[in-house]
């Protein structure tokens, strides 16, 4: 999935006006569960019950509301995508946790150009 990052919204000039300065979007529904950026940094990432990894203290932008016939069970409710906004303190530790990601599921945006770093 392609994710982008306006850096004229309202929603990143917020964040960029509280000094945060790096936006993570991280793409849960494609996470395999490898648990390599919980290895890295568990501060902020913890993994959940269905086996994949939980952001901590992310925000969920997005659920899968697909409609299933009832002999398939739900999935847990965990959102699809997650979104966490940083500043420079966290960088280094999240892109670490970017790079560690075997199927590239963590993002990393510059929020005051939009620049994707990874
Ligand atoms: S490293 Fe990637 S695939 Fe592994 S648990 Fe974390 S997000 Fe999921």
């Amino acid at each position: 999935m392609e994710f982008k990052v306006d850096p004229n919204a309202a929603d990143v000039k917020k964040s960029l006006s509280e000094g945060k300065k790096y936006r993570i979007i991280y793409d849960r529904a494609a996470c395999i569960g490898a648990a390599a950026c919980v290895a890295v940094f568990d501060k902020r990432w913890e993994m959940a019950s269905d086996n994949k990894a939980n952001l901590k203290g992310g925000v969920e932008i997005s659920k899968d509301t697909s409609e299933r016939s009832s002999d398939v069970p739900p999935k847990p409710s965990f959102g699809d995508i997650w979104q966490l906004d940083i500043d420079d303190i966290e960088y280094e530790d999240l892109k670490t946790s970017g790079d560690v990601c075997p199927v590239n599921v963590i993002h990393l945006f510059k929020l005051e150009t939009g620049e994707k770093i990874i």
